[in-house]
């Protein structure tokens, strides 16, 4: 049990003070600083975590010692102060100490007007923060009187009159909101540790009232919005009563407040200037005038969009006021998708109608539409759409290339919208279980009953996963100077190379601008859903036999020929990893009997010919059929086509004076054997390019680790490849036995009950995929010393993934090209971590 008359631990905020942040909190160890600073802060007082923690556990502490410091009629705020800001904490109280008598004192002084209200203000907040009454217990609009009169009905007790009282339960009840349930919950998802702990702060109220001029107001020096250097703020007369005095003054360089008080905004000015220079960090300063004197209550982080962090950063570090690792230090990775793509503006009102997976970030608006040829109609038109499918398939790609953004009601992380979308960097949500899709009436049924049509107004917010009604206000994407010069410095910090999966011209210019070292995954299957192609394609696998195969692959040649002269191109000599065709065939032909007729118009065939084939190459689980190297073997025509392609692509590269050595990489390898089977007819084609163009030229071929089994036998298999490529979007798949395309319908749930730690689709199982890829870097290593091992699957643009990779001695990672600044801004923070 506690005594009574233990004594509250408490330290005097002053230059000399023992105080830390790591243990009374950020706000606390500022104050300090101001005051080390000189700036005219009033007497404060700092409470540690593990007092804070006594309180919230029933301690008993006598205030007396503490409440003595402040007068004989104190008048003080209590304020939280967390290691972290960011990680919020209960609202501040403001006048405890206030009570009959004082109440009395200030009526004599300065009415009973203002009297009433600063007592009325102080009920209201004690009742609801501090003796946990709900905010409405008195009438609206009630008088003093009344407030007292329904505090003491609702709590069985009159106001407390003490201050000692009024600040000891104040504390405690402060202390006690930090160990709620639910405000555990909001700081663990702003990364607040499990033990984070509560400092309070106990400080005298500059009561903003007296014979000279009186209020209080806050102004910072940079916008939180861009970051650019501008003063803007807020004063209000009187403000702390909250009654209503003058209307507020806004504060700047040329306004009514300036003019006003041109010492008092000279003095603002300077002290902003210091707390930059000497804090490091552009603050908002929380002030008071009492009397006609300035004094800073406090000074807080300016809170700030992610294009403003980027830019404040970057000027503190232009200024030599940070290094230009702390700036990097300073950027969330994750956050810089914002500067990528344009945003919801979420401080303006929305009405979501549904959510989802956020599958590839950026927002977007446009009118529904249910299919593909809808789509690329309203692009067409100029109109910009938004597609919903139930999910998407490779016959969908034009109709997303068309669109604004995507939705799709199933899907997970890595399913096909999901991966596409990530790689044209259009805003898309997948797994949205709370609407249901009419396809027959084109019609999209929400959760609350409202039904939208094609035509309606939706607003896609990829990076949170709401879908939105109608039009909201967007934040244009930010790739400015500021920005730059930020990838700059990070590329000079990595330690491990960031090359980027780009299929298409478009892509390699995206992932070149945003700073790639070259093509990591080069998924040559998307170059075939082109309408032209598709349809040569599609007699491809119709062909009756090798002789009329070959003949429609040597028109396919010269398109895939030109694919590949055209990203060689454009990488100028970085390397350029192609991936031989990888997808079972099936998904080159039509879902529907009217596409299957329509087919059968094109090729001239019978319909019931069609519909043979199409059943015939109609599989029970496609994802583990015939696709990928196991295709390349059943019809190595493909892979000689893609082959030639690529090194006629190499010669006419290096004739254009950007030579380029090519890596070829074979999908969905299990056994070694594959490799040697399809390295002998590659190595025989480059043979035969050689002798008919009549130049020698180098290329490396390598394998992607997709199986498990690649995993195990990665030692055979690197005696046949100079480079490993984890795919890690299948090794996830097939480790955990869980189609990438149906796990969205119940990852949710799974995360939330904990089963899986987070979707392994998009972070890496380090536990489990991890042993693999570890066990497949170890052994591939062992057999060949030299060997190139990378990561290629969606998770290479995680930075929890990347420092696994880091970790593990990979040579780079490979992501979509939107991710490349994220994943190198990580890879930087880790390398100067590590040199740390
Ligand atoms: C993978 O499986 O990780 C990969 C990169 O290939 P895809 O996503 O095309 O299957
Ligand atoms: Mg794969």
């Amino acid at each position: 049990m506690q005594k009574d008359t233990d004594i509250i631990g408490f330290t005097e905020i002053t230059p000399v003070a023992d105080i830390a942040a790591a243990r009374h909190g950020e706000r606390a160890k500022c104050l300090q600083r101001l005051i080390r600073l000189d700036l005219p802060v009033p007497r404060a007082v700092a409470l540690g975590f593990s007092e804070v923690a006594r309180l919230a556990q029933g301690a008993r502490l006598d205030m007396r010692p503490l409440l003595d410091l402040f007068g004989p009629a104190p008048l003080v705020s209590v304020r939280p102060s967390s290691q972290d800001p960011e990680w919020g904490g209960p609202a501040a109280v403001l006048n405890v100490g206030m009570n009959a008598a004082r109440h009395a004192c200030l009526a004599q002084t300065h009415g009973q007007a203002v009297a009433d209200a600063f007592y009325l203000g102080f009920v209201q907040a004690y009742a609801t923060h501090v003796a946990g009454l709900d905010p409405g217990f008195a009438e609206p609009g009630a008088g003093l009187a009344e407030m007292l009169a329904a505090y003491e009905e609702e709590t069985e007790a009159p106001f407390p009159q003490d201050p000692a009282v009024q600040l000891s339960e104040t504390l405690r009840a402060m202390a006690r909101d930090w160990t709620r349930t639910s405000a555990r919950l909001l700081r663990s998802a702003r990364g607040a540790p499990e033990d984070a702990g509560l400092g309070l702060v106990v400080q005298d109220m500059a009561l903003g009232l007296g014979e000279g001029e009186s209020g209080a107001g806050e102004v910072q020096f940079a916008d939180s919005e861009t970051g650019q250097r501008r003063i803007s703020g807020r004063y209000r007369v009187q403000a702390r009563a909250g009654f209503a005095g003058e209307a507020a003054l806004e504060i700047g360089p040329e306004s009514a407040f300036a003019t006003r008080f041109p010492e008092v905004f000279a003095t603002l000015r300077r002290a902003g200037e210091t707390c930059r220079l000497n804090l490091r960090e552009e603050m908002r300063i929380e002030f008071i005038i009492a009397d006609g004197k300035l004094a800073i209550l406090d000074a807080l982080r300016i809170g700030r969009s992610a294009r403003a962090a980027v830019r404040i950063a970057v000027m503190l570090a232009d200024e030599g006021i940070i290094s230009r690792e702390t700036a990097l230090a300073r950027i969330e990775p994750r956050a810089l998708s914002e500067l990528l793509h344009s945003q919801v503006d979420r401080t303006h009102p929305r009405d979501v109608i549904a959510r989802g997976i956020a599958a590839s970030p950026g927002a977007a608006t446009g009118r529904l539409v249910f299919g593909s040829a809808a789509a690329q109609a309203s692009a067409a038109r100029g109109e910009p759409c938004i597609l919903v499918r139930r999910e998407t398939t490779p016959e969908d790609i034009r109709g997303m290339h068309a669109a604004a953004a995507v939705l799709t009601e199933r899907g997970g992380m890595t399913s096909h919208a999901a991966v596409i979308a990530r790689g044209l960097g259009l805003p898309c949500i997948v797994g949205i279980s709370d609407m249901r899709l009419n396809t027959r009436d084109g019609a999209l049924i929400l959760a609350d009953g409202r039904v939208l049509h094609e035509g309606d107004t939706l607003t896609v917010d990829g990076t949170t996963g709401e879908a939105i009604a109608g039009e909201v206000r967007m934040l244009e994407a930010a790739l400015d100077d500021a920005f730059q010069a930020l990838m700059g410095w990070a590329e000079a910090a990595c330690d491990i190379g960031i090359r980027a999966n780009a299929d298409t011209p478009d892509d390699a210019r995206t992932a070149r601008r945003f700073g790639a070292e070259g093509i990591g995954l080069c998924r040559t299957e998307h170059m075939f859903f082109e309408s032209d192609r598709l349809t040569v394609m599609r007699e491809m696998i119709f062909a009756r036999g090798a002789v009329e195969r070959a003949q429609v692959l040597e028109r396919l040649l010269p398109m895939q020929r030109n694919d590949f002269t055209k990203l060689f191109e454009i990488m100028q000599g970085l390397p350029v990893c192609i991936r031989l065709f990888d997808p079972p065939l099936h998904e080159f032909l039509p879902t529907s009997r009217e596409g299957e007729r329509e087919m059968a118009e094109a090729l001239g065939k019978p319909l019931s010919e069609i519909v043979r084939r199409v059943q015939a190459l109609s599989e029970f689980n496609p994802m583990l059929g015939m696709r990928g190297v196991r295709l390349g073997i059943a019809v190595p025509e493909i892979y000689d086509m893609q082959a030639r392609a690529i090194f006629e692509a190499a010669v006419d590269a290096a004739h254009a004076g950007a030579p380029v050595v090519p890596e070829i990489m074979i999908p969905l390898v299990s056994a070694m054997r594959e490799v040697e089977l399809v390295r002998a007819r590659v190595d025989a084609l480059a043979d035969i390019v050689r002798a008919e163009r009549g130049v020698d030229f180098a290329y490396r071929l390598g394998v992607m680790v997709e199986t498990p089994r690649a995993a195990l036998r990665a030692g055979d298999i690197a005696r046949q490849a100079a480079f490993l490529s984890f795919g890690t979007n299948d090794l996830t798949q097939m480790t955990y036995g869980l189609s990438r395309d149906d796990a969205g319908r119940f990852m949710g749930s799974y995360v939330q009950q904990g089963v899986f730690p987070e979707d392994p689709f998009h972070t890496l199982d380090v536990e489990g995929v991890g042993e693999l890829l570890k066990i497949g870097a170890e052994r591939g290593r062992a057999a060949r010393p030299d060997i190139t091992l990378s990561i290629c699957g969606e998770h290479g643009g995680n930075a929890d993934s990347i420092a696994f990779c880091r970790n593990a001695g990979f040579d780079y990672v490979s992501c979509s090209p939107f991710r490349v600044p994220v994943a190198r801004l990580a890879a930087a923070q880790l390398a100067l971590a590590r040199r740390r």
